[in-house]
């Protein structure tokens, strides 16, 4: 079955196919987070989108290559570092753990590897891809020290993001990052040392300095995947400048000028109850925000995931709630499907299971019909079952297509929350007031009635800690 995924380089529609040499497999690369703070849910949605194509990818019988990179260096990490009076690794670790804690809240499959801009390794490459630049008249040092990528001359600038030339005035050149999507001019490949990097810098050709946030993930997708990339995904946001630097990059870089990308997918803007999410207005949300609101993970996936990528998507309370209803119904309709498949030994393919789920997502990701042909299957099951229609052996076979169904959506329930129950609770201060009265029989006693509930209670010289068994 042929998978169709719309390419933002030819604004159309595309059949999704390997290179001749790499039998099934796909190299996909994701523009990683910038651990300068927790991750919020906007940029969880792009995260989620490159999960489900991966998922369903991979369902398909691809093999999927991953690579996803953390800026751990940039202008913004550097100053978080600098306000906080730490290093740049002591700022930026946390984060990084932290995002890696929220991927596994939101079941995201692993990638490949996770390389980190400031590994040596990776500043290595992205001083010898500067480096060749140089060489071939595509980038040069300017008064500033600091060494620019030479926009005109590459007469594809702006081909991906479609940017009109016209009025480019060379010579302009921009140092940061993030600048304003009408200015097109010579941006920065690596950044003189100034003041304010304090201990924040390498040595390189042109001095010390470190490097833009565009030559990072060029030299690390590159390097681990190779110089042309068949799946390149990220929000709309990064599609220009980064996206379009990070072309001009690579297929100046590259030998025989080969296409850096193949297929480009980018997702849509996420808004919260109508409005852009911004600190100022009140309605902005990591994932930590919502779980401690009292949401699971697996909610927060359901919403993210439950809207086509390239439209934009309304994160509202309301949807988490809805998220809520649709997937207890789940629930229900698997354990009912679980209880009446339990005494069968043989397994039928039910009547009403098509492969519509998969053909939907085959178009262009269409979750919502893959989630219609769900539901649907869901309510025409649920009425078999009332009308003693349903065999056991019709129900073992649902909940084998069902098994594929959630190789792609992931939304296994799980118990989220670390908070223990309120019976919990009191045995464990009934033990402590027993310890506290030297009664190690009655402790005991409570730490059996603990495990019998499931729960582990260790001493520690911290007091008590529970933890599931
Ligand atoms: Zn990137």
């Amino acid at each position: 079955m042929a998978v169709r995924i719309y390419n933002t380089l030819t604004r159309s529609l595309e059949t999704l196919e390997p290179r001749s040499d790499q039998g099934s497999t796909l190299s996909l690369y994701t523009c990683g987070p910038t651990v300068y703070a927790h991750a919020h849910i906007g940029n969880f949605r792009a995260y989620v989108f490159e999960d489900l194509l991966q998922r369903h990818l991979q369902a398909r019988g691809f093999t999927v290559r991953r690579v996803m990179n953390l800026t751990d260096v940039d202008d913004k990490t550097i100053r978080g570092a600098h306000a906080a009076g730490v290093s740049l690794g002591e700022f930026t670790a946390p984060f990084k753990k932290a995002f890696f804690e929220d991927a596994e809240t939101l079941c995201l499959l692993k990638a490949e590897a996770y390389p980190e801009a400031t590994d040596p390794v990776e500043i290595a490459r992205m001083i010898s891809m500067i480096g060749t630049l140089i060489e071939r008249d595509h980038a040069y040092q300017a008064e500033d020290g600091s060494v620019y990528f030479r926009i005109g001359s590459f007469p594809d600038y702006g081909k991906l993001a479609h940017v009109d030339l016209e009025g480019q005035r060379p010579g302009q050149r921009v140092a940061s990052d993030e600048y304003d999507k009408e200015a097109v001019a010579d941006f920065a490949l690596w950044k003189s040392w100034v003041a304010e990097d304090g201990a924040v810098g390498w040595e390189s050709p042109w001095g010390r300095g470190r490097p833009g946030w565009h030559i990072e993930c060029s030299a690390m997708a590159t390097g681990l995947l190779g110089e042309t990339i068949d799946i390149h995904c990220g929000g709309v946001d990064n599609i220009f400048p980064h996206h379009e630097a990070e072309i001009a990059q690579c297929e100046c870089a590259g030998q025989g000028h080969a296409p850096f990308v193949r297929y480009w997918m980018h997702c849509a803007h996420l808004k919260v109850e109508g409005s852009k999410m911004a600190k100022s207005q009140g309605n902005f949300f990591t994932l930590r925000d919502l779980i401690e609101k009292g949401w699971t993970g697996r909610e927060i996936r359901y919403v993210l995931l439950g809207v086509h990528y390239r439209a934009a998507l309304n994160f509202t309370i309301e949807g988490l709630g809805a998220a809520r209803t649709a997937l207890a119904r789940l629930d229900a309709w698997y354990e009912r499907l679980t209880e009446l498949g339990g005494s069968s030994t043989s397994l039928e393919a039910p009547p009403a299971v098509t492969e519509g789920f998969f053909t939907a997502l085959d178009d262009d990701l269409n979750i919502s019909g893959a989630l219609a042909v769900l539901f649907e299957t869901m309510r025409e099951s649920n009425r078999r079952i009332d009308q003693c229609e349903l065999t056991p052996a019709q129900a073992l076979g649902l909940l084998a297509w069902y098994e594929r169904v959630n190789s792609v959506l992931a939304l296994e329930p799980r118990d989220d929350s670390d908070e223990t129950p309120p019976e919990v609770d009191r045995l464990i201060a009934a033990r402590f007031a027993a310890r506290a009265e030297k009664d190690w029989k009655q402790s005991d006693e409570l730490r059996d009635r603990l495990a019998t509930l499931g729960w582990v209670v260790k001493d520690t010289k911290d007091g008590q800690r529970v933890s599931k068994g």
